[in-house]
């Protein structure tokens, strides 16, 4: 005669470790922000102004109107936020658990799956 497996109580199933049962973890391409640093500026949001090399001054010495004197402008792929969404979890901060592929389960170690002690 068997019985249950002690563990899981038959169910043959346990919480997933990796996730603690969500089913979802912390994306390893951002940490979990979501967000990735922009690789055109680095972060600053500002890149140097095509229209003045970064001087601020055109070639009559006077104002840049692209960049009003900053020298730099908001950047063309982040537009000056600095950061760009991850591409790996949408911007979410969190992808499915590849453990327990986002069930949140995993066999019973114990039993093997089997529900049987
Ligand atoms: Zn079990
Ligand atoms: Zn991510
Ligand atoms: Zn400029
Ligand atoms: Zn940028
Ligand atoms: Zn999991």
């Amino acid at each position: 005669m068997s019985e249950s497996c002690f563990y899981c109580g038959g169910t043959g199933k346990e919480q997933c470790i990796d996730c603690n049962g969500v089913g979802k973890v912390d994306c390893y391409d951002c940490n979990g922000s979501g967000k990735k640093q922009c690789r055109w500026c680095y972060g600053d949001g500002k890149v140097e102004c095509s229209s003045c090399g970064g001087s601020g001054h055109d070639s009559d010495d006077e104002e840049c109107i692209l960049c009003y004197g900053d020298g730099k402008v908001d950047c063309y792929d982040c537009l000056g936020s600095g950061n760009k969404q991850c591409i790996w979890c949408f911007g979410f901060g969190e992808i499915d658990c590849s453990r327990c592929n986002g069930s949140g389960e995993q066999d019973c170690f114990y039993c093997q799956g089997s529900g049987l002690g």
